[in-house]
Parts: structure tokens; C-alpha cells; sequence
């Protein structure tokens, strides 16, 4: 009897997952006997961490011939529900349909979302940049901007949250409004972090030179205050101050995909499954998860995978190849990525690469950006639809370095 693997989602774990678990399969010789199912609402990678940009044609690499060439099936749907004692998932076709779907391994690489707290206003009136339609809407706002009445509150966005994202989102706005509304344009650009510095997690040593890009870029930065209430003309800021705007964009705080919380066992304050060395859950030995929804130990020094494009693409292989592995009889691959390293765009001004926990700054300004533009637009990017080259990149054990 055919066995199967059903992986849920197809970012940039569930896509690597879905190959490397292929590679396994043909590694055994047992194409005929283990069938993989990928499900997500389209056979695309959407490209997250440049959702901060302004063109978006490149967002959405079609993968269904990549899945075709390594013999992957796709299903069009969201899946809904996870019976973990009976071995079923329940799908939602993007046609209404209703599914379910039997499994021997099942790979849970559903991501993560914006998590929107309690703000008034915040939902009816805020941008984001999380998944490509909200960016794509945000764009399209700030180009209808331009038709209406030049105003202190149409030239001035506030980006609520002063993190990895919150920063690319800023420090790329003043250039980004200045193409719209003309080079003379009187703008103003505002970051909020809630934490007394900027960028609270990622530590003390980038932070002057971010400060230094923030600045150079006429970022107007507030700090140990968030956004209390937002509406349709401004933003109330928790020390009463308030900004005139009619684009606040919310970056910060991400969730692990609600699914996630389908998975008895425990849950970190992200709502991420905690995973063993092999990327199981832990209270589901058939249920691996991978990618924003897992965490994980990259290391023996208590270092765990961040939700990054970077941990995902390496979780979805380890998680893909064991999911696999175990079904066809050959050796489990342990997770491990010690190598960390942070590319973090700051507009005009260039990029920052750091290496390590501790973010050492190795490459600034045009230097950085030449690194961040290489990951943007070649190392994140699916293979080609060939079989063999993706296979060769699918192994556990290929570490990439961002
Ligand atoms: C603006 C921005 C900038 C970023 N910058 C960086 C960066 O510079 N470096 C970095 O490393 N990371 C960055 N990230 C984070 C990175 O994008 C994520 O960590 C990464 O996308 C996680 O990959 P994933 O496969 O786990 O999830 P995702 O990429 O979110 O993919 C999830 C997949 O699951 C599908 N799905 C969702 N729900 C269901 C369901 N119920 N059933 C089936 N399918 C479902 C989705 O359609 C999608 O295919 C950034 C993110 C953002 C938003």
C-alpha cells in the first residue's frame, strides 16, 4: 500500500520540505511506494522578507512545475484541521470543497502571521507588510495618496514597531514617498518602538549603526512608546503625543500560524511546537513541524531558530528528509545551524551583515546592500524545475549561511 506524506504549506519550509522528503524517497528507490502531497492555497513561494519593497512583480515564484519535476503533488486549499490519533488532516479546497487527507507523516509548515494586539483602531486602520496582499495594498494606498490634497497627515507615515521589520519598512519609506509625491515633497517619516532602544532584539552591537542609517535616511525616531489608539487622521501615541497621518503601518510581533496550537504538547510565546532534535513534535511522533511554527534548538549553546527565512529554508529540509527518511529506511538527520548571520536593509543608506548571536557588524552601507540584494533575489529564490539540482540542494546537511 502507497504511504503518505502530507505537507501543509508551501513558503519556504513546506517547498523544501516537500523536495527534500522526494529526495529521500528516490535516494530508497521507492518512488512507487510513498506518495507526497504539499497543501497550500497556490503552488507559489511567496517571497516574506522582501515584502518591505515597492515592486512586487518577482513576489511570487510559480513552484508547481519545480513540485511536478520531483514528482510532488499539489493540492489547492488550506488545511483546517489536524487529527492527530486518527493520521487525517482536514482540507478546505480553494474551490469550497471539503477533503480529507490519510497520512503516515504529516509536516506541519504553515509560517506565521502579524499578531495585531488589543489598539483601538489598529485593524480598521493600519497597514502591514506581512503577507504579499496586505503589502500589496499598502502600496496601493500610498500611490492613491498622491491624488489627494497635499497635507502634513498624507505626507507622513508612522511605522508602529521598531524591530528587523519596522526598520527595512522605515528607512525605505522617505525615498519610497518622494517617488510618489515629487523630490521636493515636504514628507515625514516616524518609527515607534515600545522598548527603550530601537531594534530591542537585535542586541547592542548594530544598534549605532542603525541609528546612524535611521538618521541619515530622516527617520524621526520615538522610543519607550507604542501606538495607543489609531483612526482614520492620526495616531495617539501612548505618551499622549499625537502624529497626524493617514498611513500607520504595523510591524510588530509575529504568531506562529494558529494551526500550530492544533498540536497538544508545549508552545513558546510565540505559539511555536516545541520540536525534537528531529524536528518532531513532541507529543506526536508522526507530526513533524518546521519552519516559523517550530521551535527549535539550532545549536548546544541554547540558541533556537528564529522566525527566519534563514532557520526555514534548513528546518524544512531536516524536518522534509525525516518525515521521509523513517518511512523508506534510512537514517534520520538531527537539526543543527550554528552558523547565524542578520542582513538587515536600511534604505539609501545600505545594509548591515552581522555574523553571529551577538550580531558583530562585518559588512556596512554598499557592502552590506550587495549581500542583502544577493539574498533577496537569488539565495531565497526556488530552485529550478530540475530534478537533480534541486535534490542536490534539498540535502539535510547543505547549510546556507542567510
Ligand atoms: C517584511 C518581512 C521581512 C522579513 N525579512 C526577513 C529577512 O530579512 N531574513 C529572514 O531570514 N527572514 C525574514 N522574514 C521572515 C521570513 O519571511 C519568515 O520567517 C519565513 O517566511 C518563514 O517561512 P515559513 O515557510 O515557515 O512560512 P511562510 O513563508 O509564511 O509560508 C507559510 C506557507 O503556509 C501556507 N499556509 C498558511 N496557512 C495554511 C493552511 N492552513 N494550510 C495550508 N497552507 C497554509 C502559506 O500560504 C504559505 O505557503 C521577513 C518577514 C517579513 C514579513
Amino acid at each position: 500500500m502507497t504511504q503518505k506524506i502530507v505537507v501543509a504549506g508551501s513558503g519556504f519550509a513546506g517547498m523544501w520540505a516537500a523536495i527534500a522528503a522526494a529526495r529521500a524517497v528516490s535516494l530508497a528507490g521507492k518512488q512507487n511506494e510513498v506518495e507526497i502531497t504539499i497543501v497550500s492555497p497556490a503552488p507559489q513561494l511567496h517571497i516574506r522578507p522582501r515584502l518591505y519593497e515597492t515592486v512586487f512583480e518577482e513576489m511570487a515564484p510559480d513552484i508547481a512545475p519545480l513540485l511536478e519535476a520531483v514528482g510532488v503533488r499539489h493540492l489547492a486549499g488550506t488545511v483546517e484541521a489536524i487529527h492527530a490519533r486518527s493520521h487525517e488532516v482536514e482540507v478546505l479546497g480553494t474551490g469550497g470543497e471539503r477533503t480529507t487527507l490519510p497520512y503516515d507523516r504529516f509536516v506541519l509548515a504553515t509560517g506565521s502571521r502579524l499578531f495585531l494586539p488589543n489598539v483601538p483602531g489598529l485593524k480598521e486602520h493600519a497597514f502591514n507588510v506581512d503577507q504579499l496582499s496586505s503589502a500589496i495594498a499598502l502600496d496601493a494606498h500610498l500611490k492613491a495618496l498622491a491624488s489627494k490634497p497635499e497635507t502634513a497627515a498624507r505626507n507622513t507615515v508612522v511605522v508602529a514597531g521598531g524591530g528587523f521589520t519596522g526598520i527595512e519598512t522605515v528607512t525605505e519609506m522617505p525615498q519610497r514617498l518622494r517617488a510618489i509625491f515629487g523630490q521636493d515633497a515636504k514628507i515625514r517619516v516616524v518609527v515607534v518602538e515600545q522598548a527603550p532602544v530601537i531594534g530591542p532584539d537585535l542586541g547592542p552591537v548594530p544598534r549605532p549603526v542603525i541609528e546612524e542609517a535611521l538618521a541619515e535616511c530622516g527617520v524621526e525616531v520615538r522610543t519607550s512608546t507604542g501606538a495607543a489608539a489609531i483612526d482614520a487622521a492620526g495616531v495617539t501615541l501612548s505618551t499622549g503625543e499625537r502624529i497626524e497621518t493617514q498611513t500607520v503601518v504595523w510591524t510588530a510581533g509575529a504568531r506562529a500560524n494558529p494551526l500550530a496550537a492544533q498540536i497538544e504538547g508545549e508552545h513558546d510565546r510565540f505559539g511555536r511546537v516545541h520540536a525534537d532534535p528531529y524536528l518532531r513534535a513532541k507529543s506526536a511522533k508522526d507530526i513533524f513541524v518546521t519552519g516559523d511554527v517550530a521551535l527549535a534548538a539550532t545549536d548546544g549553546e541554547g540558541n533556537v531558530a528564529s522566525m527566519s527565512c534563514q532557520h526555514a529554508m534548513v528546518l524544512g529540509r531536516v524536518a522534509g528528509h525525516n518525515a521521509a527518511a523513517e518511512l523508506v529506511g534510512l537514517p534520520v538527520h538531527p537539526y543543527s545551524q550554528p552558523k547565524y548571520v542578520t542582513c538587515l536593509d536600511l534604505g539609501p543608506w545600505g545594509a548591515i551583515f552581522t555574523e553571529g548571536w551577538d550580531r558583530q557588524v562585518r559588512l556596512t552601507r554598499h557592502q552590506g546592500k550587495a549581500v542583502k540584494r544577493e539574498i533577496n533575489t537569488k539565495w531565497i529564490y526556488p530552485p529550478q524545475a530540475d530534478r537533480d539540482a534541486a535534490f542536490a540542494l534539498a540535502n539535510p546537511a547543505h547549510v546556507i549561511v542567510a
